[in-house]
């Protein structure tokens, strides 16, 4: 596992790397929001990160690492529900464990997971050692609900967002409602397509489309931001720069096909938007589109 696993989160994924790089990592973070965000998957990789021997961190392939991914690491524990909730024994065991020097890594890790669910018995114990906690301790929390203020306060707080709201603050459509689903599976397909049709069956491609009854607008602000993506990764191989890094493993392949530069394909995509608003002929813009990706 490493940070390129964590998709869409990447203002959490700096922050935490910047710490590990300048060897300021917290005693105790909470990760919050919506589940299926990549809060226990970012915890992982902190946890391989802190206890990591190589470098960068984490490596994925020492021995701390490999432990840490097979949940075999005796230094690193899992705290989660049960029965609906999190009670106070096994935060008293964590206080009992959490005292003692690590067996092998550099860090005792506790991942407390759906930290919300804490009882308040429960909440107050860990309390006692998020207040002083020793220095080879590191404290996870996630959380999809808020936790009680005052284990908040002792924790450093990343929000993670759902993937296709990091789109959107990126300038680029939410992909959460059904008819934008449809205009984003469209744009897919029509990456896929561009890549099989020969030049000279490219405005045909067109009319096919325009028989669909296609939302123009939303289909070009689609293929916007995957060609955007692709270019940046034509031009970085950088993971932490793309918005939507499951298209670029599928797509990237068929969109590379393209005779232009990929940054090539994007302008073009914005110049046909440009046009298209200024009531250019919408057939001839397509086709002088299609024909340039
Ligand atoms: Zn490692």
């Amino acid at each position: 596992m490493s940070w390129d696993r964590l998709l869409g989160q990447e203002l959490a994924k700096r922050i935490l790397q910047n710490q590990i790089e300048a060897g300021q990592v917290s005693h105790a973070y909470l990760f919050t929001g919506p589940p299926a965000t990549g809060k226990r998957q970012a915890a992982v990789i902190l946890a391989q990160a802190v206890n990591c021997t190589q470098n960068p961190k984490p490596c994925g392939v020492c021995i701390s690492c490999r432990q840490i991914e097979t949940n075999a690491h005796p230094d690193v524990r899992y705290i989660t529900p049960e029965g609906g909730s999190i009670k106070l024994q096994p935060i008293k065991d964590l206080l009992a464990e959490a005292v003692l020097t690590p067996n092998e890594g550099l860090y005792r890790v506790f991942i407390i997971e759906s930290a919300e669910t804490m009882t308040r018995e429960a909440a107050n114990a860990l309390l006692l050692i998020l207040e002083e906690p020793p220095h080879f301790d590191l404290f996870i929390l996630t959380a999809a609900a808020p936790v009680i203020p005052t284990i908040e306060s002792r924790c450093q707080v990343l929000r993670f967002q759902r993937r296709n709201m990091a789109r959107s603050q990126a300038g680029y459509p939410p992909a959460d409602t059904e008819g934008s689903d449809l205009g984003r599976n469209r744009a897919e397909q029509l990456v896929l397509d561009l890549a099989q049709a020969p030049l000279r069956d490219r405005s045909k491609l067109v009319a096919e489309l325009e028989a669909e009854e296609i939302d123009w607008d939303r289909l070009l602000a689609e293929l916007l931001s995957l060609y955007r993506d692709f270019a940046v990764w034509q031009a970085t191989q950088d993971p932490s720069l793309v918005l939507d890094m499951e298209a670029i493993e599928r797509l990237y392949p068929s969109a590379v096909k393209s005779t232009k530069p990929l940054s090539a394909c994007a302008l073009a995509i914005l110049e046909a938007q440009r046009r298209l608003h200024n009531n250019v002929n919408r057939r001839l813009t397509l086709e002088y589109l299609f024909y340039n990706l």
